[in-house]
């Protein structure tokens, strides 16, 4: 239980010094144990944290954040860690319940806390929880890092959070953001290229589960949430509103539409061919994919999108 040394011993002072409750920082000083909720901000923590960190995410690789369930083991996960990674906007509607009940002490962070939020689309999330009950999902839309200069935000988020909970790395945490965010600034520029590379005519989106809004206000797209209706997350469509949609999708004059890598695009398919519009290749929206995949990191993820999306509606 010697606890509360760690922050009085930096330097510069100043950092920390209301700290107080560092008990999670003294583990033998091995590395600071951190939790992110999902894969996509796990990969923006990790490379900032580096080998400072022992990172843990909660919700891995193609799997879906909004419907997540947490398990037992999650509880010690959260008990052990230093810091909590969250999206915030209320995309992790189980997290309160979990931290609640594990115990745990460590910092929660909300990285999406000094963006500017779009307002959330109006037949998203929440819907498979009753169609009748409240609802639960927020005011804002989570799905920020579809905008790379969000994204960048949220990374700066990280770092203060790591150099506050760990002072004595904090250099290189410092190096280690430095380095990503150019990395990042080079990303928006490229999305920004392939996006520009669009027929204007054609810069609109049709996907099955609305988490373009922010991509769509960065790089200069439109979407449309017709087929929102088709999402896992609702009921399936009735005949008439499958023909409504076709008939949506056909008056938009777009060559294709867009389905993503946490929901089941089986309906998809039959509405593109129905409108006879291509179905792009899956988009990777609120999950990266597995390691090897053109999803496996979030730069990846990004360049992924911006050309799938780009090739799609050029044709
Ligand atoms: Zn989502």
């Amino acid at each position: 239980m010697a606890a509360l040394f760690v922050s009085s011993l930096t330097a510069c002072g100043g950092q920390g010094g209301d700290q107080g409750d560092g008990e999670q920082e003294d583990s033998g000083g091995g590395p600071v144990k951190v939790v992110a909720t999902y894969s996509i901000l796990g990969d923006l923590v990790e490379n900032v944290g580096g080998e400072e960190i022992e990172l843990t995410t909660l919700v891995g690789a193609d799997s879906d954040a909004h419907t997540f369930e947490p398990a037992p083991a999650d509880n010690a996960k959260l008990a052990e860690a230093a810091v909590v990674f969250e999206n915030g906007l209320e995309f992790e509607t189980w997290l309160d319940e979990l931290y609640e009940s594990s115990g745990s002490e460590a910092e929660r962070v909300a990285v999406t806390r000094d963006i500017d939020p779009l307002a959330a689309p109006e037949e998203e999330h929440g819907e498979e929880e009753g169609h009748e009950g409240e609802e639960e999902h927020g005011e804002a839309d989570p799905h920020a890092w579809h905008d790379v200069s969000r994204a960048m935000v949220m990374v700066e988020a990280v770092r203060d959070a790591l150099v506050e909970a760990d002072p004595d790395n904090a250099e290189a945490y410092r190096a280690n953001a430095k380095e990503y965010l150019s990395e990042l600034e080079e990303l928006d520029a490229e999305v920004t290229e392939r996006a520009e590379s669009v027929p204007e005519e054609n810069r609109v989106l049709f996907t099955s589960h609305d988490t373009f809004g922010y991509f769509a206000e960065r790089y200069g797209f439109e979407v449309d949430t017709a087929l929102a209706s088709v999402s896992t997350e609702a009921s399936d469509p009735s005949a008439g509103e499958t023909a409504a949609l076709i008939r949506e999708i056909e008056a938009a004059g777009v060559p294709a539409i867009f389905t993503e890598n946490v929901s089941n695009s089986d309906l998809m398919s039959r509405v593109a061919s129905e409108a006879s519009v291509d179905l792009a290749p899956t988009l990777y929206t609120d999950a990266l994919g597995k390691p090897d995949s053109e999803g496996g990191t979030y730069v990846k993820m990004m360049r992924y999108n911006a050309s799938t999306v780009a090739d799609a509606l050029s044709g």
